[in-house]
């Protein structure tokens, strides 16, 4: 076995990952564990400061709710979230973080985030819950504040987490090894905190060859929440709810500003709007087709109907929006001005946080005053936080949750001691980053709770965790062992190296689960048909190879992106309808069934390695409370 110290931590509570969930959870957690004389230590993969989908910064906060303000109330942003999912949502677990979200914002602005103001000092929407911000360095801010809360002796950055560590049904901690030396941790806690991200290139992406790398979601996130969770024994929800979006073509550059800011239009090759054209078709997905704003999978869907019958190239408007806004201004010497602020807004959107768009215009010769951009949808994603929602299944809270949706911790999953937030808890989609940070700060005072209620040391056999460290390890020794037996080290008869293992398993998402090459489409027999790969790839992981710590990483990063892939393709062919036809397309049950208003969940038993699919109701019990009441009178 390869030679690798091993280093044992023992904390109260673990705080796994270091994205926008795990710096709320930062924040909160050590403040109530400095109250009760608790340890708390975070472990990310990346360093925090630029790790995330946050990581190259954003342009808008995407949440915000303003209650005290009185702009919006709880429920307004329940049923906005409830809509946009097709009914298919936790309503006391949306309501949880609305209502804390607007602090975590506030925390922001004081800890030097620079939010947009108007002349009379207000912030400025980008749209009715997104405020605009100078976010180039967000991310920096936010973890800034966590990495001062947590000590930097309690963070371990560039340490990749693999498995749970569970006793008798109960986490008690993690195991993981540092990308950049010889070292496998055992992280031993009370509480664990799981807040690793979604996951990205699960499907084949459109940039593949010389775009490969490109996609929306950030390469770094790949599955860990999921797999973590799963493998813990934890009951999963909404795993079929992956997030399309809809971006600029090649280089995934934002569409937010355009809509919403610029109130810029989508046409179609023909200089027809699908969302006029296509209106009658919304008809077929009632009540969720007739609401404001359009679900933005019906949105989706609309598009991807002109596309189908060869009515693209897809395109947003700028050079239209720009001329409308423009033209409101009637002093010709203003109006030119109004014009430079307008096209630098346009290209600070991209360099605020998908720089490569920026870059691709450049190439392209493109003025957004001048002609319109392409537009198409994304590849698949699973991130539970954005406009999708798989996660694990977490309790809500005492006060607003309905029977069987709370017990005893707030985002606590089904295994004791094991919470998660942000992408890692699902059906509680439109977190985005600061609801995910609110989300994490509320996990974290939860987690101290369950620590200081559980006060045991929590034990493990070390013969367990020798036998975990050597299946971790294993791919090095396979490179060791076998690299000599072909002139070419991709090549070779006893191993697979984890790039190629992805490539096979993006071939079989994307033909047999509904990936771009079959228009999202998929159905009972393809996802069937899928399964049994999946089932092959499982057994080739075993021979996964690593020449060096990057590529063990790699080896199990694809590892964690194939048991998030198993649980997509299983909840697809356990829910017999379409519910959200822009993100995928069930052929064989091409409508919305009212018996399907219900959740598909999912557990993985480590015990009998066998899954078990449970249909869940969905409790629409919100409206009932006011919001007096959920603010705490
Ligand atoms: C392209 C894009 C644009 C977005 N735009 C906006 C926007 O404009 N406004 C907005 O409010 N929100 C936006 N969001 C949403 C927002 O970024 C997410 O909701 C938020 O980051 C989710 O927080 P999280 O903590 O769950 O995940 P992340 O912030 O992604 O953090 C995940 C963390 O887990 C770590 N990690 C992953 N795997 C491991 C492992 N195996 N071991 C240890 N650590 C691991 C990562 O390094 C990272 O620190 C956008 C998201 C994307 C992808």
């Amino acid at each position: 076995m390869a030679n690798f110290e091993t280093v044992e931590v023992n904390t109260d509570v673990l705080i796994l990952g270091g994205g926008m969930a795990a710096c709320g959870a930062a924040v909160e957690t050590a403040y109530w564990a400095k109250e009760n004389g608790l340890k708390v230590t975070l472990v990310d993969k990346a360093a925090m400061d630029r790790s995330g989908a946050v990581a190259m910064g954003l342009s808008a906060i995407n949440q915000y709710v303003d209650v005290c303000g009185g702009k919006n109330t709880i429920k307004d942003y329940v049923d906005y979230v409830r809509n946009d999912l097709m009914g298919i949502t936790r309503e006391d677990l949306v309501a949880n973080i609305a209502r804390h979200v607007d602090s975590t914002v506030h925390l922001f602005e004081k800890w030097g985030l620079p939010i947009w103001t108007d002349a009379d000092g207000n912030y400025v929407h980008e749209g009715r819950w997104q405020l605009m911000i100078n976010g180039e360095s967000y991310k920096v801010i936010v973890a800034e504040a966590a990495k001062n809360a947590v000590g930097n002796d309690n963070i371990y950055e560039r340490v990749f987490i693999v498995e749970p560590l569970v006793k008798d049904g109960k986490c008690v901690g993690a195991v993981g090894f540092s990308v950049r030396e010889n070292k496998f941790y055992v992280f031993k806690a009370k509480a664990t905190i799981a807040t690793m991200g979604g996951a990205v290139h699960v499907f084949k992406p459109r940039s593949s060859g010389e775009g490969l790398g490109r996609s929306w979601y950030p390469p770094f996130n790949s599955g860990a929440s999921a797999y973590f969770t799963i493998r813990a024994g934890a009951e999963m929800t909404c795993q079929e709810v992956r997030f399309i979006p809809v971006r600029f073509k090649d280089a995934y550059g934002p569409v937010g500003a355009w809509f919403l800011l610029f109130k810029s239009r989508a046409t179609n090759g023909l200089g027809e709007s699908y969302m006029e054209t296509r209106r009658p078709e919304l008809e077929n997905w009632k009540p969720y087709g007739l609401v404001k704003p359009v679900p933005a999978n019906l949105r989706n869907w609309l598009m991807m109907l002109d596309v189908m019958e060869g009515k693209g190239p897809i395109f947003m408007r700028t050079e239209e929006a720009i001329a409308n806004l423009s033209k409101q201004v009637p002093d010709e010497k203003e109006r030119k001005k109004k014009l430079r602020e307008l096209e630098s807004e346009a290209w600070e959107d991209f360099l605020d946080m998908t720089i490569s768009q920026a870059i691709l215009w450049a190439a392209t010769n493109t003025a957004p005053e001048e002609k319109p951009s392409e537009i198409a949808a994304c590849e698949p994603y699973f991130i539970g936080s954005h406009s999708g929602a798989s996660g694990a299944w977490v309790s809500g809270p005492e006060d607003i949750a309905p029977e069987g949706y709370f017990w005893g911790y707030n985002n606590m999953t089904t295994v004791e001691g094991l919470f998660a937030a942000g992408d890692a808890s699902g059906a509680s989609s439109h977190k985005f980053s600061s609801g995910s940070h609110a989300e994490g700060r509320i996990a974290g005072k939860a987690a101290v709770a369950y620590a200081v209620d559980h006060a045991d040391a929590p034990s493990i056999d070390n013969a367990k965790i020798e036998e975990i460290k050597k299946k971790i390890l294993m791919p090095l020794d396979i490179f060791e062992e076998h690299k000599k037996l072909s002139s070419d080290p991709d090549i070779n008869p006893n191993y697979i190296r984890p790039k190629m293992f992805m490539f096979r398993l993006q071939k079989i998402m994307d033909e047999y689960a509904g990936g771009v090459s079959t228009s999202f489409t998929t159905s009972k027999q393809l996802l069937e048909k899928g399964l049994e790969l999946i089932d092959f790839l499982k057994e080739d992981a075993e021979k996964l190879a690593a020449e060096d710590l990057h590529e063990l990483m790699r080896c199990w990063e694809n590892v964690h992106r194939t048991w998030q892939a198993e649980a997509h393709v299983r909840t697809i062919l356990f829910r017999e309808e379409t519910r959200w036809p822009g993100y995928y397309f069930r052929a064989d049950f091409p409508k919305m069934k009212d018996d399907w208003h219900a959740f598909a969940n999912c557990v993985w038993h480590p015990d009998k390695n066998e899954w078990e699919m449970i249909k869940r109701d969905v409790k629409h019990v919100y409206a009932e409370a006011a919001d007096h009441e959920l603010l705490g009178g």
